[in-house]
């Protein structure tokens, strides 16, 4: 298996309002669990920014005007309660969207098997027309307009089990049949949406959990619900909206799921992707906000995406300690 890891050290220079949960320390852990040995197989490379007329797939010109305009040159200026933008914000921003796409193009054109865009900010809660939740612009859904654009991809899905529903993504996707979203999530919780009856064209699955729900009723939710609709649907590409914020250490979530839910959810979409789209995976780092239970996660995921198997990084819990105080 072929996984290439895309990161910038634009991630590095979007910063957040001092006590922000969505803070640069985060790019710092996942760099120093994927900078690991056990990673040492990975084929990384720096993301491309995007181009506009990929962001303009998924996202109103009056949004990305916006977002371009509102940049500041020193300081913070804030698109909602808890969406700030800082002078390096939307060079970050800008690349997180363009791994995401060069994601796309590696595995249709061969050069990968499957793809983890380690860079921030998420995207998932960004709609058609504004930012929210600490995203600005829509990785995952302007990765799946992509595909199809640039590679011909009549369908496309995707997958997120980020503890936040993704607004966003579902969104951007409502109206449009060939284009999947499936999602488990916690409710109630930010931003509010996401239940079962949200279904759009019948492209919609979402599979809410309830505070305090753990691996045995995650894994029920996809396989009950995501996983036989994904299965139905029969992508050409599977973009997974990776956030690891349901995990029992995460401090804005209430599940409790472990690293070894993140391998088993990680191989369940590749065995979908492996009958359905020649494995295409392109996962984009959403949430995840306990520094050593995002590390733990992100590394398990991603040796999941490199192996097709799992195990728990045995020196993951000694080698990555973290200040939580930034
Ligand atoms: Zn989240």
């Amino acid at each position: 298996m072929t996984t290439l890891l895309f990161t910038h050290d634009s991630s590095l220079r979007h910063v957040t309002p001092e006590g922000h949960p969505e803070r640069v320390d985060r790019i710092r852990a996942v760099n120093q669990i994927l900078g690991s040995e056990h990673f040492r197989e990975l084929t990384r490379r720096a993301a491309p920014a995007a181009r506009e007329e990929d962001i303009l797939r998924a996202h109103v010109p009056e949004h990305l005007r916006r977002v371009k305009a509102i940049a500041p040159a020193e300081g913070f200026e804030f698109l909602d309660a808890d969406t700030a933008m800082s002078p390096g914000t939307l060079e970050a921003a800008l690349h997180a969207v363009g791994a995401a796409t060069a994601g796309v193009d590696a595995v249709f054109s061969g050069e990968a098997d499957n793809v983890f865009c380690a860079l921030r900010p998420p995207g998932h809660h960004a709609e058609s027309r504004r930012a929210m939740g600490f995203c600005f612009f829509n990785q995952a859904a302007i990765a799946a307009h992509y595909a199809r654009a640039a590679h011909g991809a009549e369908r496309v899905a995707v997958i997120d089990f980020d503890v936040h529903h993704g607004n966003g993504t579902q969104e951007i996707f409502w109206s449009d049949p060939d284009l999947f979203y499936g999602s488990t999530h916690q409710m109630p919780l930010y931003p509010g949406t996401g239940s079962v009856h949200e279904t759009g064209a019948g492209n919609i699955f979402n599979a809410p959990l309830r505070a305090g729900d753990g691996s045995a009723q995650f894994r029920a939710a996809m396989a009950t619900r995501v996983l036989p609709a994904l299965d139905a649907f029969a992508p050409d590409l599977i973009v997974v909206s990776a956030g690891f914020d349901a995990h029992h250490r995460d401090p804005l979530g209430s599940l409790q799921l472990t690293e070894e839910d993140f391998a088993w959810i990680t191989l369940q979409i590749m065995e979908a992707a492996e009958i359905h789209c020649g494995g295409r995976i392109v996962s984009v780092l959403e949430g995840g906000y306990d520094l050593q239970g995002l590390a733990a996660s992100v590394g398990i995921h991603v040796q999941a995406l490199m192996r097709g198997n799992a195990d728990q990084l045995d020196d993951t819990d000694d080698s990555v300690a973290y200040e939580d105080d930034d």
